[in-house]
């Protein structure tokens, strides 16, 4: 009796160890899960800020051949802004080159299709994956007569993208003004909105969300300041409009303007550190309530 026992257990070894082998050599039995990566802007703040539920990022970059980020300016973002306001160590980047999809300009329904043709990685266990991708083409939305261009957008929990071509021709007009300047500030204030700011997923401790521009602070001189997002006075006309909805109902959490951007970088210039448009202290305090350092 005993010795059938034996057999018995060492035929189901053998059954076991076959069908572990089937699974490694079939990848394709596991889909990936990719709705933790479609939830709405903001949604994901808690996660990105904390290590609580993930305390790896691995950060996705899809650029057009010729359009990718300096490295001057993906050293920026982590050092100066990802280290700075999350409890992140492990930061990782996967850079991956593509070829243009010939647009002479993206709408936001374009630009979530080619992120669902393109990106790869997916939150895994621990890790907590972003995607940016970096386009060799402007905005539907730019206004360029009225000095309205886009620099960046996100649209999702973990998605984001920055126009380089329009970064690289903003960056053009000024002499004191680097690509890796206009991109850090694109790469910081958009991901911003991915931290949860202003009131769009991080709620706020005291209220600081500009009356006029949803999700954006009123502090002078705060990397999320409203007047960032529309350009000043002449570009409020865009809070009206709902341009910033696309047909498919995507909604663009941010469309970060231009000449604005350029404004601030001169001032920062002309004080001597480019790369660091800081948070104020009201969207640091909301960061830190919802898990950031
Ligand atoms: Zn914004
Ligand atoms: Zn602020």
């Amino acid at each position: 009796m005993r010795k059938i026992g034996f057999y018995f257990l060492a035929w189901c070894l053998i059954i076991l160890s076959a069908c572990s082998k089937n699974s490694d050599n079939d990848p394709q039995t596991v889909p990936i899960d990719k709705t933790a990566n479609l939830q709405g802007t903001g949604d994901s703040a808690n996660d990105i800020l904390s290590n609580d539920n993930f305390d790896k990022l691995l950060i996705e970059i899809d650029y057009v051949q010729g359009f990718r980020p300096t490295d001057e300016a993906m050293a920026n973002f982590v050092d100066f802004f990802l280290k700075l306001y999350t409890f992140k160590e492990d930061i990782q980047f996967v850079y991956d080159e593509l070829p243009s999809p010939n647009e002479e300009e993206l709408t936001l329904d374009e630009i979530a299709e080619l992120e669902s043709k393109n990106r790869t990685l997916y939150n895994t266990g621990s890790t907590l994956a972003i995607y940016i991708y970096f386009a060799d083409a402007p905005s539907e939305d730019d206004e360029e007569d009225e000095g309205l261009v886009t620099l960046g957008a996100v649209y999702r929990n973990t998605s984001m993208i920055v126009h380089e071509a329009t970064v690289r021709q903003l960056a053009g007009k000024s002499p004191f003004i680097t690509n890796a300047d206009v991109e850090t500030a694109t790469l910081n204030h958009e991901f911003g909105h991915l931290f949860g700011l202003v009131d769009l997923g991080t709620a706020q401790v005291n209220q600081h969300e500009d009356t006029e521009a949803v999700n954006h602070c009123n502090v002078d001189g705060c990397l999320m300041r409203a007047e960032l997002q529309f350009g000043g006075p002449s570009g409020k006309s865009q809070l009206t409009s709902s341009k910033n909805v696309s047909a498919s109902g995507l909604k663009a959490g941010c469309s970060l303007s231009g000449n604005s951007v350029l404004q601030m970088l001169q001032k920062q210039t002309s004080k001597g550190a480019a790369a660091a448009v800081p948070l104020d202290a009201e969207c640091i305090l909301d960061l830190q309530a919802n898990g950031g350092r």
